[in-house]
């Protein structure tokens, strides 16, 4: 392929509203252009791209046994009242509207395919003998994304592979847990040959429900989530999922009475120690949820937060929601910013932290009150106490080792979901003793583009991509200087159809340029190898091989360009897995 016919709109400038690298390289490298917010064009040399990510993601989906097929977008909104998702969902689901009961108010765009492919594992599976069996797709998603940013890595719609597993049963042969391994151990495969640095993490199962699930991380300042390691490398979490070592008791005691203090409007943390200057540590948080109807209270210190996943695991429920002020009102007999433990009469599940607590300041369940000298035990009974906190620098893990947080995005994330779908579905398969059973399901995702765009943010450098070679767009760049020179050009010409005959995805810079304005967008897309061909060297008898990553160079024979670039192709494959 050559330059003159390609299709490369490089740029110098840096776009105003590209904020993280990957954006920044992608426009400038001539690989997206922005349609709207959250929509791209992949340019050609971009699509390349991910065209090759796409083909390793197939390859290791084909060697996990799973069967390609392909759903639509358009879905019925009906299956998605099925499992409830419509609300779980909000305004991510995205809907077509139309006049009254017309077609179009009845449909959905597909986020995610749980629905469409149960509804097929329904139709057609209906024997424990056609299990386990494992679907997946490569194919767009739309989403309602509220914020759409940093270039492809969070856009409203998207490449996804989604996957999908069918079971008999959870453990054992053809078991949920064996494909979920199988799953896990592909993902690993796919990171490791896209070449981007990725930390599987316990995860928790969010809107999507269910058992068990992992993310696949990739630590970045591009990413929008957290995860959590423990310095000695042994525990991996999100921030939702991290489990905290309880805090030690450094002792203390109660040492004063219960106090009523005024504090006019005040309803915040930050408002009140500093009224009271006390810290946001001595303070006792209350905040009120609801779970079907009824208050469940959750306490932590004022300087934690509470962590809803945790908070709803350790109540036993699927999901808790943020209270509205009446139901507050009413259970405290206060304004909302007033609430406090003392004498409220609800379901209390008081943080691990919080029953460590001496003479702490909380709301009065009065308007326009406090109280001090509260001490848990004391004041009011700890029914219930967990961990429900979003851990903090500080924390350590369950086994005592420091916790220690990351930046990062999520590039996978694989699920045990259990008979969620299948239930409220009913999808069923009758087992061997011809009785009706819920089909057992796993699901796993991955997103192309941001592998892509997540491999950029892992690998560039102030010039330019550091592409892995796996997903470069081309392997090699020949830049001919002096194109009006016979010798450069057939010398040229020749190497780039000795690579392309050899199975080397190379680009002929056939540009009629200076050679500095070659090698500055030959650094920009970040061509793993370039090979300057041009007059001085050919004197001498020699091309110049460049790797860009390391920046060796090294002079060959035009002779040797096939075997040597074959050899540091195959050698970087090897040696830039992860
Ligand atoms: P996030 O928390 O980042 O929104 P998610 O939990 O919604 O991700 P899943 O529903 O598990 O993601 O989707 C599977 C994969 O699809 C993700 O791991 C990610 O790689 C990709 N993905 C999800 N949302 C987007 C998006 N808005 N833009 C690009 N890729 C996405
Ligand atoms: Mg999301």
């Amino acid at each position: 392929m050559n330059w003159t016919q390609y299709f490369i709109p490089t740029s110098k400038e840096i776009p105003a509203d590209a904020a993280v690298p990957s954006h920044q390289l992608m426009i400038r490298a001539g690989l997206i252009r922005q349609v709207g917010a959250g929509a791209y064009t992949y340019l050609p040399l971009g699509y390349r791209s991910l065209r090759k990510v796409e083909a390793i993601v197939r390859d290791e989906m084909n060697c996990a046994g799973a069967l390609e097929l392909l759903m639509p977008a358009l879905h019925p909104i009906e299956w998605w009242e099925k499992t409830g998702r419509v609300e779980a969902m909000g305004d991510v689901l995205l809907r077509l509207h139309g006049s009254g009961d017309d077609w179009r108010t009845r449909t959905v765009l597909g986020p995610t395919h749980e629905e469409v492919i149960t509804e097929i594992a329904k139709a057609y599976i209906n024997s424990y003998k056609q299990l386990p069996v494992s679907l997946y797709q490569i194919q767009t998603k739309f989403r309602g994304e509220a914020r759409p940013k940093s270039g492809v890595l969070r856009t409203r719609e998207f490449l996804m592979k989604d996957a999908y597993s069918f079971h008999a049963c959870k453990e054992g042969p053809g078991g949920l847990d064996e494909t979920y391994q199988k799953m896990y151990d592909a993902y690993c495969m796919i990171f490791s040959r896209a070449g981007i640095p990725y930390i599987p993490v316990e995860a928790d199962s969010g809107a999507i429900g269910g058992d068990a699930s992992h993310e696949f991380m990739v630590p970045t300042d591009a990413g929008e989530d957290y995860l959590v390691q423990s310095e000695d490398g042994t525990y991996a979490a999100n921030l939702e999922r991290a489990e905290i070592h309880p805090l030690e008791d450094v002792g203390g005691e109660a040492t004063k009475p219960l106090d009523e203090v005024h504090t006019p409007g005040m309803t915040t943390i930050d408002e009140v120690s500093t009224f009271l200057k006390c810290q946001p540590c001595g303070m006792i948080k209350t905040i009120i949820y609801e779970v079907e109807g009824e208050p469940l209270v959750a306490l932590v210190r004022g300087d934690h937060e509470v962590n809803e996943a945790k908070l709803a695991r350790a109540a036993g429920v699927t999901s808790v929601t943020a209270a509205e002020p009446d139901l507050i009102k009413k259970l405290t007999g206060a304004e909302v910013g007033f609430a406090g433990p003392v004498g409220l009469k609800a379901r209390m599940i008081v943080d691990q932290a919080v029953t460590l607590m001496h003479d702490a300041v909380t709301g009065a369940n009065k308007t326009d009150y406090h109280i001090t000298g509260v001490n848990p035990g004391r004041d009011f009974e700890i029914k219930e106490s967990a961990d429900v906190r979003t851990a903090v620098e500080g924390d350590r893990a369950a086994n005592g080792s420091p916790l220690v947080f990351k930046k990062c995005i999520e590039v996978g994330h694989v699920f045990k979901l259990g008979t969620k779908y299948s239930d409220s579905m009913e999808a069923k398969y009758l087992d061997n003793n011809g009785k009706p059973q819920s089909l057992i399901m796993g699901c796993y995702g991955i997103g192309l583009n941001r592998i892509m765009a997540a491999a950029i943010e892992a690998h560039h450098d102030e010039n330019g991509i550091t592409w892995p070679m796996a997903i470069a767009p081309f392997e090699v760049v020949i830049c001919a200087l002096d194109m009006r020179v016979d010798e450069v050009t057939s010398l040229s010409n020749k190497l780039h159809d000795e690579m392309t005959a050899a199975g080397i995805d190379v680009l002929l810079d056939d540009r009629d340029a200076r050679p500095g304005f070659k090698f500055k967008d030959a650094e920009l897309i970040g061509f793993p190898i370039r090979i300057t061909v041009g007059k001085r060297g050919l004197a001498d008898g020699i091309v110049e091989v460049l790797l860009r990553r390391s920046g060796e160079v090294h002079k060959i024979t035009p002779n040797e360009v096939v075997a040597f670039v074959t050899k540091q192709i195959e050698e970087a494959m090897k040696n830039e897995r992860t």
